[in-house]
């Protein structure tokens, strides 16, 4: 959709100022739902001297670079990680807003990004996907893709669907893409785990994996799951090998595999229709 109305420059601006607003918020989340914390109390506070965070001092990635990294009570230095998935989240949101345009799509694909930012660092630090947000993820997948279903074609496509031509007619139906990409991004756990256990001589997979994959599934469908499946699974053994041949072959580096399933939903929102079309 084109900005007629707008300025560019302003829209694009608010809406980089708003992706550090909810980068900020994503920080919140990714510190405290793995230590089942609550998100709304109590407020933002040093995590090491418990000292408020004034609101000023709670600019996103500017108050970081006015205190210098550190907490403006006792010093502590503040993890870079804040103020980089901060400029993280902006940056995605606005290249979102700049892809498909102020559309339900975009929010659909503005709130799975923002599940997926939240999960990937959660991951990195504590080898967990929460539930709380792969549960509701395959939900909301699931309705959307329903809501933006055309019944009246389900009716009239669903008795000719064979196995001939299952492949051409399920990623055209989005109720179906999504079902089928729920069961295929799940079902694929037992292939991945073997995969992942062959090159990496051990168990990297969890079911938190599974279910953010059968989330995907809901978003993405059939197309989107295999292109997550297949360029996660690919960069993830180049990172892992790598590592392991940067430590001189010591296998037992765990690495979550989370961020890399994110990373390939990501790059699918934004290229995958252009890199596979005749999927
Ligand atoms: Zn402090």
């Amino acid at each position: 959709m084109e900005i007629t109305v707008i300025n560019p420059v302003l829209f694009y601006s608010f809406v980089f100022i708003f992706g550090l607003i909810f980068g900020s918020f994503l920080n919140v989340c990714i510190y405290r739902l793995p230590r089942e914390e609550s998100i709304a109390f109590p407020p933002s506070h040093c995590t090491n001297c418990s000292s408020p965070i004034k609101s000023y001092q709670n600019i996103p990635v500017i108050s970081y670079l006015l205190l210098g990294g550190k907490c403006s009570s006792c010093g502590e230095s503040i993890s870079p990680i804040y103020p980089a998935v901060e400029l993280l989240t902006a940056v995605l949101v606005t290249l979102l807003f700049y892809k498909y345009g102020v559309t339900i799509e975009t929010f659909v694909y503005v709130l799975l990004t923002l599940s997926l930012i939240v999960i990937t660092f959660i991951d990195l630090e504590h080898f967990i996907i929460p539930n709380v947000i792969t549960f509701p993820g395959i939900a909301i997948g699931l309705i959307y893709n329903l809501l933006i279903t055309d019944w009246g074609l389900f009716l009239k496509v669903f008795p000719r669907i064979d196995l001939g031509n299952i492949f051409y007619i399920v990623p055209e139906i989005p109720a179906l893409n999504s079902v089928f990409g729920i069961i295929i991004g799940g079902g694929s756990l037992f292939l991945i785990a073997y995969i992942y256990k062959l090159i990496r001589k051990v168990e990297g997979m969890g079911m938190g994996d599974v279910k953010l994959l059968a989330m995907l599934g809901a978003f993405l469908g059939v197309k989107g799951v295999f292109f997550t499946i297949l360029i996660s699974s690919l960069v993830g053994s180049v990172v892992g090998i790598a590592i392991i041949l940067l430590q001189k072959g010591n296998m037992k580096l765990a690495l979550p595999y989370g961020p890399f399933i994110s990373i390939a939903a990501v790059i699918f929102i934004f290229t995958g229709p252009l890199v596979i079309p005749a999927l």
